[in-house]
């Protein structure tokens, strides 16, 4: 029987395991499809503080690794495929195998929403990517595409006019999410070339295993053309990693989990931690402290059981 099963190891994640080892409450930290979470797949980061001369995301997530291991956490590589969170003690299925718990922290985070395109998913890591960050410096000199219309497609487009000769972007409808300064300041950027109302029906060429052009359609015109792109960036959102809760953990529309306060959700014993809880802020940062809080709430839980 666990005290704490965190589910998640980002920065979130890693952060409650470092807190609930501290209070000796040996942690089992499960780490998901993908260990150190969306930090794992950026380069520098210059905003985590502590830093002054910035940090490598990676190196970031292995220290708050260490960090937790060196006081009793123990990570298991996996994914939880089924959770059983109607009665105490709580169990959860990882790959097979099931682990009984008093408490549970969700830190499972949000993953990168795609267009669903087959043509798409095969040219993943092959010049289609979710991560201007960490793909961006590739396109160096060369033609740069951006999908979506929200404040990430505006932040990517910004970011990768450092590395593309031009950068296209394509949104579905001629209005946007996006905040208005983002927008500002990428109407402001001379490299960067609006195409709106327009859907992506096919991103080619699967066959030469690389990017080499989108076959783009006009919703209200009709038109269809192709364009030459070497780097292929969607930034249509995130989904947050709920779907095995479903049905027992309250979730909005979206599937992002609904506070019921601090960092507890509506069963009793299990909290939430990070990008899986927000839609709003999703910074290393927020997602440590948020790490923070719900391990604070489930030490004070077990402590009131008398555990
Ligand atoms: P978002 O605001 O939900 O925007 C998603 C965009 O993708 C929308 O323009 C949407 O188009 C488009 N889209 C969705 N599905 C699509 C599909 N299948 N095909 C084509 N287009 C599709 O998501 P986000 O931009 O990731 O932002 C999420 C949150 O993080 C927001 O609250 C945002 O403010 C915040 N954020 C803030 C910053 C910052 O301030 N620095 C940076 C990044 C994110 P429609 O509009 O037509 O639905």
């Amino acid at each position: 029987m666990r005290n704490v099963v965190i589910i998640g190891s980002g920065c979130a994640g890693s952060t409650a395991a470092i807190y609930t080892a501290r209070a000796n409450l040996n942690p089992l930290v499960i780490s998901g499809v993908e260990p150190g979470g969306q930090l794992s797949l950026t380069t520098e980061v210059e905003n985590f503080p502590g830093f002054p001369e910035g940090i490598l995301g990676p190196v970031l997530v292995e220290n708050m690794r260490k960090q937790a291991e060196r006081f009793g956490a123990e990570y298991q590589y996996g994914s939880v495929i089924e959770a059983d969170l109607s009665r105490r003690p709580f169990r959860i299925n990882v790959e097979g195998d099931w682990v009984e718990t008093r408490t549970v922290i969700i830190a499972s985070g949000a993953s990168a929403r795609w267009l669903g395109l087959e043509s798409e998913r095969q040219l993943i890591g092959k010049g289609v990517s979710s991560c201007a960050t960490c793909d961006g410096r590739f396109y160096q000199g060369r033609k740069i595409m951006v999908v979506g219309g929200g404040d990430s497609a505006m932040e990517e487009a910004n970011f990768l006019t450092r590395f593309g000769s031009e950068v296209a972007l394509v949104h579905r409808r001629d209005q946007f999410r996006a905040s208005k300064i983002m927008l500002e300041r990428v109407r402001a950027n001379p490299k960067i070339k609006w195409i709106t109302n327009t859907v992506v029906d096919e991103v080619m060429d699967p066959k030469r295993e690389a990017v080499t052009a989108a076959r783009l359609r006009n919703v209200v015109t009709g038109a269809v053309w192709e364009q030459e792109v070497d780097g292929f960036f969607v930034a249509i959102g995130h989904i947050p990693n709920t779907a095995v809760f479903k049905g027992q953990i309250d979730t909005d529309a979206d599937g992002y989990i609904i506070s019921h306060g601090g960092a507890r959700t509506n069963i009793p014993g299990v909290f939430h931690a990070g990008d899986v809880q927000d839609r709003v802020y999703k910074q290393a940062i927020t997602a440590a402290g948020a790490g923070c809080m719900a391990a604070m709430e489930a030490e004070k839980f077990l402590e009131a059981e008398g555990h």
